[in-house]
């Protein structure tokens, strides 16, 4: 189970300190992932990870990846505000568009980032919006169902992002008439995939595109951009994708491609990197047996959406019972008048009695930072066990003044007692 090896004395030693609930991260687990990454691409000159910020945008995690050498990859105004205050700059920031005001395109390119451009109209967009920049990249759409050997993984036809093949080739043209020397390349077709084929016959679609591409556009390829979307596995069963063998298998596809190299790679991972190194630290406070048996947490989908939005699966620990059967089925939920908001449905675990220290897994990416404020629902701290094992708060828990801060009507404010 090689996401689950946190020992119960270190959850129950940060609801010591801090009041649940909150999401505990691991310092050394995440550096341990950022340095195997980096082993794993080392055979490439320049090769370059940008976190995706989305998955964990706090600055003392960000910092932590500066540290390790990354880039970030930000999508709004707020995550490139975030990478300028935590001292990322220039090709360190990957900024990849999608449907965003115009001005942050101007904002990217005062930071010197890359900019991603997610369609052909965003050309004239960056153009007049910042300016071409020498460097530019676009993201790839290939269409239809995207397939490792006969194995359906995703289908980008459906899906909103990048540009067509021939809106490529139209594109990187115009672009060199703009003034553009070199370009990236960009596709995102399969989100947390635990099979270890899927970066290396991404890799191949996007090294035979760039390599036809720049070759009909005159445009020399810079680099491509594998993205995000290796996984982690949620459930204990699942495969634990291997960063090194991927590493090798598209080293293999490189040599193959580019014998001459001289191509860098990107990664933007996000999952991968910090998911297994979160938890959402809780604790059971209700208990209702009625067609079903409920536990409710002192948590809900306000600090973890993933179950409720996507009927995802979390592994759930209760402390001091790792030892115990799992002979009780629950639904474990929180608090909301949604019933959505279960973090569990008809999940064998231990007993749990009121007042149990229960720990919902993996929460390290797209967790804290999908929170929302649905029922006036407050989102919790953020607390990081630090790589000399101290627990460092780093983002305290709203407060009823936090949700009401947006509200301008000033008597409002005065009712409610805030000021
Ligand atoms: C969300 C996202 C990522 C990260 O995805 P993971 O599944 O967390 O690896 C990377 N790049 C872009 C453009 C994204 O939107």
């Amino acid at each position: 189970m090689p996401n689950f090896e946190r020992p119960d004395a270190v959850f129950e030693e940060a609801a010591r300190r801090f009041a649940t609930p909150f999401h505990l991260y691991d310092e050394k687990g995440i550096r341990a992932r950022a340095r195997a990454l980096k082993a794993a691409f080392s055979w490439c000159e320049d090769f370059e990870e940008y976190f995706a910020v989305k998955a964990l945008p706090n600055p003392a995690i960000l910092r932590i990846m500066k540290e390790e050498g990354c880039g970030l990859d930000c999508s709004s105004e707020t995550e490139l505000i975030l990478a300028k205050a935590c001292g990322f700059s220039g090709r360190d920031i990957m900024f990849s568009a999608n449907a965003m005001p115009d001005s942050e395109f101007e904002f990217a390119r005062e930071l010197g980032a890359y900019v991603n451009l997610d369609d052909i109209s965003h050309i004239d967009i960056l153009r007049r919006h910042g300016g071409i920049p020498e460097t530019v990249c676009c993201r790839y759409n290939p269409g239809g169902d995207f397939k490792i050997g006969t194995f359906v993984m995703g289908n980008p036809g459906e899906a909103k992002y990048g540009f067509t093949y021939p809106q490529l080739q139209e594109g990187l043209k115009s672009l060199r008439e703009l003034g553009a020397k070199r370009f990236g390349l960009h596709a995102f077709l399969s989100s947390n995939t635990i099979d270890n084929d899927y970066y290396p016959t991404l890799a191949r679609i996007l090294f035979q595109a760039g390599k036809a591409l720049a070759e009909e556009t005159g445009l020399e390829l810079a680099f491509i951009n594998l993205s995000g979307g290796v996984g982690i596995p949620y459930k204990p069963e699942e495969n634990k994708p291997d960063i090194a063998s991927i590493g090798a298998a598209v080293h293999a596809v490189y040599d193959e491609v580019f014998p001459e190299g001289r191509v860098a790679i990107k990664t933007e991972l996000g999952r991968w990197m910090t998911g297994p190194n979160g938890w959402l630290v809780t604790h059971a406070t209700h208990h209702k047996d009625t067609y079903k048996h409920y536990i409710g947490l002192d948590a809900c989908a306000a600090n973890l959406m993933r179950p409720a939005m996507y009927g995802a699966y979390h592994h759930i620990t209760v402390c001091g019972k790792g030892d115990l059967p799992c002979d009780h089925v629950y639904d474990v939920t929180g608090c909301l008048c949604e019933n959505n908001d279960k973090f569990a449905i008809d999940r064998a675990l231990p007993e749990i009695d009121e007042g149990d220290l229960v720990v919902i897994h993996d929460t390290g990416a797209h967790g804290y930072s999908m929170g929302y404020n649905y029922n006036g629902r407050l989102r919790s701290a953020e607390v990081l066990l630090t790589a000399t094992g101290d627990y460092r708060l780093i983002r305290r828990a709203e407060t009823p003044r936090d949700y009401f801060a947006t509200l301008d009507i000033d008597e409002a404010a005065e009712a409610l007692g805030l000021k």
